[in-house]
């Protein structure tokens, strides 16, 4: 039996890092959901696919595959088979995600493939709505937030770290605007499951926040005394597809 860990929370709350932290101290695979909406929305947009248009929407999906590959334990997500982790998070692509994926049968390409992942391996799973339905049997699901301000600023960092001009400004209505998208949607819009604790990382460190979901791991396997194995790295070779 697999543990499953689900993470969701809004844009810029640090799910990524956090979840990827945590995953390598527990020997868990990380799977980020968001990169493989990102994904599709990228092939949407190569093809200039207008998403209101139902039939022209469920063409494109029928020809787009999208699977994922842990090369040296990092999950890098393809489009029909090229590798394009690192296309996918410009704003263009953000944008396009949080629109497309508010569409039932784009969710439903990857609704598979993620439960599958997790029937399957140890995961720490992060998104939107796996907690409240692609895992609602998780073993641990956590809600993690922060305030807009503190989310704006860290994905303004990041941004000028890496050497991009924008504003904090843009950022934050950027971030506001896709929140209300996420949360607003008919199909599994972002909220709290019921059994999730909440957890709001605007003071905290990654440090601390990683720390109190080891020790909620710990607590959940002692009460469900579950047998775990000894370390286990994601089979690069092996790929997982939509
Ligand atoms: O987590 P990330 O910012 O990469 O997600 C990008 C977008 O993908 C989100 O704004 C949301 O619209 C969508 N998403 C989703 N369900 C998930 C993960 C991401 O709808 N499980």
């Amino acid at each position: 039996m697999s543990f499953n860990i689900a993470i969701d929370g809004p844009a810029g709350a640090g799910k990524s890092t956090i979840a990827k932290r945590a995953a390598k101290e527990l020997s868990f695979i990380y799977v980020d959901t968001g990169a493989m909406y990102r994904a599709i929305a990228l092939g949407l947009l190569r093809r200039g696919t207008d998403i209101e248009d139902e039939a022209a929407l469920s063409a494109a999906l029928d020809e787009t595959e999208v699977g994922i590959r842990y090369v040296d334990g990092e999950q890098h997500v393809y489009l029909n088979g090229e590798d394009v982790s690192s296309l996918i998070r410009t704003e263009k692509v953000s944008d396009m995600t949080s629109r497309s994926s508010a569409i039932p049968v784009v969710r439903a390409k990857l609704t598979d493939l993620q439960r599958d992942l997790a029937r399957r391996e140890d995961v720490l799973m992060d998104g939107r709505d796996i907690g409240t339905t692609i895992l609602p049997d998780a073993d641990l699901k956590i809600y993690l937030t922060a305030s807009v301000e503190t989310r704006a600023k860290r994905r303004y960092l990041e941004q000028v770290q890496k050497g991009e001009t924008c504003s904090l400004e843009e950022i934050e209505k950027d971030i506001c605007e896709r929140d209300y998208r996420d949360s607003h949607r008919e199909t599994a819009p972002l909220r709290q499951a019921e059994d999730a604790v909440r957890m709001d990382s605007s003071d905290m460190t990654i440090e601390e926040v990683v720390a109190e979901i080891l020790r909620l791991v710990k607590e959940r396997r002692a009460q469900t005394s579950c047998i775990f194995g000894e370390h286990r790295e994601a089979d690069g070779s092996q790929d997982f597809l939509s």
